[in-house]
């Protein structure tokens, strides 16, 4: 997919293919910039004006491409969106349980006030807010960060949505009420057999979770694998980069070594290998060609032999 800037055409995202089973997590990584948001909104028809190339296939229905209408209709009901911000779904003005009455009506037009109200009470207990038949009439603002993703949680399922795509849903919060909240998904992903895309920029958000995980890199999917296999046996330099930046789970709060240098500009990305400014196997052809993905069950898009990969940049050179 690819949006039309002042500056010229801004090739956000490629080559993104993917599919999702029901009761399995795909976890979408990348820098702040990647196009990991961007790929999802655009399969779900919020953004405007974006070429998409690619195949998103949901329940054997291809979405890219698919009628306003048709996605419309699909969103909220079959597939649930959940944020970073909650106030970007949940209307500051109305209470919450409003809001949980008014998604259930608009899908559900048989269901009467009385029954939605209560349908919104139970769903909120479901995610563990406390006397959920007061807390109904309150205002987001009303709400702790942490109790209003929930409730946003509780919006979200309230349909029973067959995928949910979560983007950052938990990168405001601490990391106490984080780790609430993954567990919270991952119990009701259980439960209720859905389909989950978990984006993310932080590979250890999503260490426990994640069946799949996809890295983006310059609007590209540069490595997917299991999530064994990734965590195990990376194979690209970048995914490599992201792991050594993952913080360690003993408390540690410092980021041990980011990954050095910027991510690209999508206007003019570098040539070659996007990666290449910034990757410590860089050899020549990785300036000049581009990798495509390679591999079968394991794919990546590197240059790099693989069993050379976590030898370290000098072996790697003398091997090469
Ligand atoms: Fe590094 Fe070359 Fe692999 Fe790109 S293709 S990640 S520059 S080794
Ligand atoms: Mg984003």
């Amino acid at each position: 997919m690819s949006f039309p800037t002042p500056d010229g055409v801004v090739r956000a995202v490629r080559g993104m293919s993917f599919e999702v089973e029901r009761g399995r997590t795909l976890g979408i990584v990348g820098e702040s910039g990647s196009g990991k948001s961007v790929s999802t909104q655009t399969l779900m028809g919020l953004t405007r004006g974006a070429e998409v190339s690619g195949s998103a296939r949901f329940e054997g229905r291809e979405l890219i491409g698919m009628p306003a209408e048709e996605l419309r209709r699909l969103r909220g009901a079959q597939i649930a969106m959940i944020f970073q911000d909650p106030l970007s779904s949940l209307h500051p003005l109305y209470t919450v349980g409003w809001q949980i009455v008014e998604l259930i009506r608009i899908h559900e037009p048989a269901t009467t006030k009385a029954q939605a109200r209560k349908w919104a009470i139970e769903q909120l207990a479901l995610v563990g807010i406390p006397q959920p038949d007061r807390r109904v009439d309150d205002y987001p603002h009303q709400f702790s960060g942490g109790m209003r993703q929930r409730a946003m949680i509780a919006m979200a399922l309230a349909l029973q949505p067959k995928l949910i795509i979560a983007d950052e849903p938990t990168t405001a919060l601490d990391a106490t009420v984080q780790a609430q909240i993954l567990d919270l998904m991952a119990r009701l992903q259980r439960e209720f057999d859905t389909a989950l895309i978990m984006i993310t920029h932080d590979l250890g958000v999503i260490a426990d979770m994640a069946d799949q995980v996809l890295v983006m890199y310059a609007g590209k999917p540069i490595e997917v694998a299991e999530r064994r296999e990734l965590y195990y046996r990376p194979h690209h330099p970048y995914t490599v980069g992201l792991l050594e930046s993952v913080p360690s789970t003993t408390g540690a709060k410092e980021r041990l070594k980011p990954v050095p240098g910027q991510p690209p500009s999508l206007l003019r990305p570098p040539s070659g290998c996007a990666f290449h400014p910034r990757c410590p196997y860089v050899m020549p052809k990785c300036r000049t060609d581009v990798p495509p993905l390679m591999g079968e069950e394991h794919l990546s898009a590197c240059w790099l032999p693989l069993d050379v990969v976590g030898l370290g940049p000098e072996a790697a050179r003398r091997r090469t």
